[in-house]
């Protein structure tokens, strides 16, 4: 399947699974708006399409683009990232298996394992996966049946190498789960560094204009998907056919806006870093990054996503309310400059736990304006502390 692809990932993400409608043409296919399908006689099917739960053209034009992306075999549409993930743990895991996490992974991702899969006798372990070292004695102090790797973390910006990682965990027999909400495959291709399964949140950057909620799943194996595919029927957190066709369109324009949140992301890091005001920036794209080296060779560029720390949670605070184009907002990824206060919002659900962000820290998710009107709107706040 994935020697017939073209190998411009751009080109992969504007033409797999959108051709032209058969029919009359349409350059764009239609939304398929139907919940169920005509048939030809009890059983005869025309297109292999019998309910929209259990599938629709619009999912899966949408789930071939995002398999194309990744380089997988095969992808899942899910109503929301967390039902991506919900669905995959589900039919990974039996009770008394064990997850291995980092400790800077998605409040939400840890939320559904630690208090909605640990009633059902699912485990947890936290470690800091930017440090190989402590994942590989963890590994070999008990082994995980799932290793969830997140890259670069949300919000401290870890980064974890994806292809050490993977290899501890196979070694241990554990399957590889990759987030890729935060590089999207512009970026990052997990499953061709050895991950097993992708993850993502479309609701972010595949998206891109902050108008879905969407999740996904990509697997480097068909069998792999076997199961998933059976929960996204039998569970139904399916997306429906508008929000799966948005996504889409957004990810047709994935790679420019990848490379202009990236050239912005690397600007605001540099304007930031030498900055009175600021105490600290977390940006895989600045050489001064602990990770900046594994970043560099696992990705293709460093993104948009820039965190800073002020002084404390006061000066965080003040700054957080006085941006005039960075929208103080949760979420990340659409074409628009957000601001978000972790500690109080994203990752309020982590607070006290030992996911918690310090109450410092101030993310943003760098959009594709004028860098020059985001570099004033941050300067100008900055003056005002
Ligand atoms: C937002 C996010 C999720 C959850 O996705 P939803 O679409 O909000 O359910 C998971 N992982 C990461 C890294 C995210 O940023």
């Amino acid at each position: 399947m994935t020697d017939d692809r073209p190998t411009s990932f751009a080109t992969r993400a504007i033409h797999a699974g959108q051709a032209p409608d058969a029919e009359t043409g349409a350059v764009i296919p239609p939304v398929h708006f139907s919940s169920t399908y005509a048939q030809d006689g009890i059983g005869g099917l025309r297109a292999g399409y019998e309910y929209s739960r259990s599938g629709n053209p619009t999912r899966t034009a949408l789930e071939t683009q995002l398999a194309a992306l990744e380089d997988g075999v095969r992808a899942l549409s899910f109503a929301s990232g967390l039902a991506a993930e919900d669905a995959l743990l589900r039919a990974s895991l039996r009770p008394g298996d064990e997850v291995l996490l980092g400790n800077d992974v998605y409040g939400g991702t840890y939320r559904l394992i630690a208090r909605v899969l640990g009633p059902w006798g699912v485990k947890l372990r936290v470690v800091d996966f930017s440090d190989a070292d402590a994942v590989a004695v963890a590994i070999a102090e008990r082994a995980p049946r799932i290793v969830w790797i997140e890259t670069p973390t949300n919000p401290l910006l870890r980064i974890v190498d994806i292809a050490r990682v993977s290899r501890l965990a196979h070694d241990a027999g554990a399957l590889v789960v990759v987030d890729n909400t935060f590089a999207s495959p512009a970026l990052q291709q997990p499953l061709r560094l050895g991950a097993d399964v992708v993850v993502h949140s479309t609701t972010k950057y595949l998206g891109g204009h902050s108008d879905v909620v969407g999740g996904a799943l990509v697997f480097a194996d068909a069998d792999l998907a076997e199961q998933p595919a059976f929960l996204q029927n039998a569970a139904g957190a399916v997306s429906g056919p508008l929000d799966a066709w948005l996504t889409t369109r957004g990810i047709k324009t994935l790679a420019v806006r990848m490379e202009r949140h990236s050239a912005n992301g690397q600007a605001v890091a540099e304007f930031l870093a030498p900055h009175a005001a600021v105490a600290r920036v977390y940006y895989p794209g600045l050489a001064s990054h602990p990770g900046h080296d594994i970043a560099a060779q696992q990705m293709s560029g460093f993104g948009g996503i820039v965190s800073l720390a002020l002084a404390d949670g006061a000066a965080a605070r003040r700054f957080s309310e006085s941006t005039r184009l960075f929208t103080l907002a949760e979420s990340l990824g659409g074409v628009e400059s957000l601001l978000n206060y972790p500690d109080a919002m994203t990752h309020a659900s982590v607070r006290g736990t030992e996911l918690a962000v310090p109450e410092e820290v101030v993310r943003l998710s760098v959009g594709i304006e004028g860098v020059d009107d985001l570099l004033q709107d941050l300067d100008d706040a900055l003056a005002g502390l």
